[in-house]
């Protein structure tokens, strides 16, 4: 393990950068309002009592809250989750059950999902300057989700040539948070804790995660929120972006100075 000294502190230097998918490397929020107001709009039918898509959207935001929270604690399975969803959205518009309408919506959705799914504009020069460091530094996607789904949309976005490690929760036995999970991570990858960071949007799944397992940990803050104490354990650093993210990296590849 290569190291270095710094203020009687060894600190490793890093071998491996984790990004997390969701509103890290994709805009998730963005193509997901697109792509259910997009699908959920015959629903919407201007009759008095029926709400206009962004409402729908609105209304719908606790229920799948609520299914994706059963999904993550192995409740139901994808099948049920996406049944479950669809249903809700009939029922949120003011509609009685209806399966086919329920189907055709999840159709829908599915499909704009991954028309709108597209990288945020600072990764590929992100992902540039981090290749150039192979093979001393090895990229990994780490994502909680649905295998099919989220190894679909890695693939299309170009991620999975570039990226090495990719560990999705839907096939393993657990999922972020869990240390378990980072460790499956490091050991694809082949590197020991010190020798990682996880870049993440997520203060729980990403930052306590990864702090909890031992990496180091940047959050990055796209929308300028701000760290909160009350979320847990401080992260390494704060990243308005992924190319202040990537700075941050680039400083402790060769050196692994002082975290
Ligand atoms: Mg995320």
């Amino acid at each position: 393990m290569a190291s270095s000294q710094i203020r009687g502190v060894k600190i490793a230097a890093l071998r491996a950068v984790f990004f997390d998918f969701d509103n890290t490397l994709h805009d998730y929020s963005g193509a997901y309002a697109r792509a259910f107001e997009s699908a959920a709009a015959p629903m919407c039918t201007g009759a008095s009592g029926s709400p206009d898509p962004t409402e729908l959207r609105r209304r719908c935001e606790e229920p799948w809250r609520h299914t994706w929270q059963r999904f993550m604690a192995r409740q139901i399975d994808d099948a049920r989750l996406w049944t479950e969803r669809s249903a809700a959205v009939v029922a949120a518009a003011g509609i009685p059950p209806n399966p086919h309408l329920a189907a055709a919506f999840h159709r829908a959705f599915v499909a704009t999902m991954e028309r709108e799914i597209r990288l945020f504009g600072d990764v590929e020069p992100c992902l540039q300057v981090l290749e150039a460091l192979q093979p001393r530094l090895l990229l990994g996607v780490l994502t909680n989700g649905p295998w099919a789904i989220q190894q679909a949309r890695i693939r299309h976005l170009g991620l999975e040539a570039r990226c090495p490690v990719i560990v999705i929760s839907g096939a393993l036995g657990c999922s972020k948070p869990a240390s378990a999970f980072f460790r499956e991570a490091l050991r694809r990858a082949g590197a020991a804790p010190p020798e990682a960071v996880m870049i993440g949007d997520n203060p729980e799944t990403d930052i306590a995660g990864a702090k909890a397992a031992g990496l180091a940990a940047i959050f990055l803050d796209r929308v300028g929120a701000g760290w909160s104490r009350s979320w847990g354990p401080e992260p390494d650093a704060v990243a308005s972006d992924l190319r202040a993210a990537t700075a941050w990296v680039v400083a402790r590849v060769e050196t692994g100075t002082e975290r």
